[in-house]
């Protein structure tokens, strides 16, 4: 696995919040910018802290990626950072963008590029200076992204599709797909087929917004990933039901499928930025801060792993809020509440102990 620092063992990423974003600039969520790289060192230090190992920056070309400052936060913090490369939904960038004049072909050189070679300075059209880290390596990103709307993809989209099936038969380097509303996953994974990749390569990120078991179910013995990470910042659905939904796919025969991630990537919902801003209600009536931030569930980069990657730890206490379940031995506990301000990262979290007891709490 290719991070922002080396290539290492996908074995030894450890815990891995598979979908965060430390910098992001986007015009679809303006005011929520993440481009303060003292914000983000100290956001990674508390996901470090919470107990995760490593974690995918998620932000492909011309959002505002950062991979010098990633290489920089890495080793402050000690967390393994894999940068990724592709593109996103077409509605990620203004009108006469620079990359949607690209053809798949100067897409697809371009991806793998910044998989093989190193990472612009700056993305650019024509960037060619490769940023380096600290002990002189080029920063090379770990993921290929692409990104479809709902229920279908653009003249763009399908574009930077063809591109990251080219850069992946390059490279190797896995695919991790944007779906809009959890929708078209299928037809994904089929127009991805017919451009040579196969599903076990593939991560399909959101699927919980559409939290189907037996779609869940069916995806994973097709062979793809299944991108958990609407936890706590609740939107379209609640906890409980995302919970329930991870344990029946896990049931069903998805455990070995199932990914975890944050995804929380807004300026305001990130304790640096946002820490000082009053929530008194929530941090303060539900449980008087007397219960640790919630469950903690971590997941294994698991399109390399050989273990399923499911439990979790408990809340410091159990209260009426908190949910326990169990799959072959392995435990989930969610709780729904906690400190609000840390939307996300500390709350849901997954981790893939081989030697767990059936029932066995850990703390
Ligand atoms: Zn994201």
């Amino acid at each position: 696995m290719t991070t922002v620092l080396s290539t290492i063992d996908a074995r030894s990423l450890g815990r891995t919040n598979y979908h965060e974003h430390l910098f992001q600039v986007t015009p679809l969520l303006p005011g929520d910018e993440l481009d303060d790289e003292d914000a983000s060192r100290q956001e990674a230090a508390l996901l470090r802290e919470s107990g995760f190992d490593a974690m995918i920056d998620a932000t492909p070309t011309a959002l505002g990626r950062n991979p010098a400052a990633l290489a920089r936060i890495s080793r402050a913090t000690g967390i393994h950072v894999v940068a990724t490369t592709g593109g996103h939904r077409e509605a990620h960038y203004a009108p006469g963008h620079w990359l949607l004049e690209l053809s798949s072909g100067e897409l697809g050189n371009r991806f793998t590029d910044d998989v093989q070679v190193g990472m612009p300075v700056r993305d650019a059209a024509g960037s060619a200076e490769v940023v380096a880290n600290e002990a002189g390596l080029p920063v090379r990103a770990g993921v290929l992204k692409a990104g479809i709307g709902y229920w279908g993809w653009t003249a763009f989209e399908r574009r930077v599709l063809a591109a990251v099936a080219a850069a992946h038969a390059r490279t190797g380097a896995p695919v991790m797909v944007h779906l809009e509303h959890g929708s078209a996953a299928f037809e994904l994974l089929e127009v991805l087929a017919s451009d040579g990749v196969r599903p076990e390569a593939v991560l399909l990120a959101h699927v919980d917004r559409n939290p189907d078991p037996g779609l869940h179910a069916e995806l994973a013995a097709a062979g793809a990933y299944l991108g958990y990470d609407g936890f706590a910042r609740t939107r379209d659905w609640p906890d409980s039901m995302l919970i329930d939904c991870l344990v029946r796919s896990a049931e069903l025969g998805a455990n070995d499928r199932l990914m975890i991630g944050g995804d929380v990537a807004r300026r305001t919902r990130y304790v640096p930025t946002a820490g000082a801003r009053d929530w008194p209600t929530w941090a303060g009536g539900c449980c008087r801060g007397s219960c640790r931030p919630a469950t903690r569930i971590w997941s294994k980069p698991s399109w390399f792993a050989t273990r399923p990657a499911i439990s979790a730890l408990s809340p410091g206490r159990r209260t009426a809020h908190c949910q326990k379940r169990e799959i072959e031995g392995w435990e989930i506990r969610g709780a729904r509440h906690g400190d609000h301000r840390q939307q996300g990262l500390r709350r849901v979290a997954m981790q893939g102990p081989p030697s767990l007891r059936p029932g066995q709490v850990v703390r």
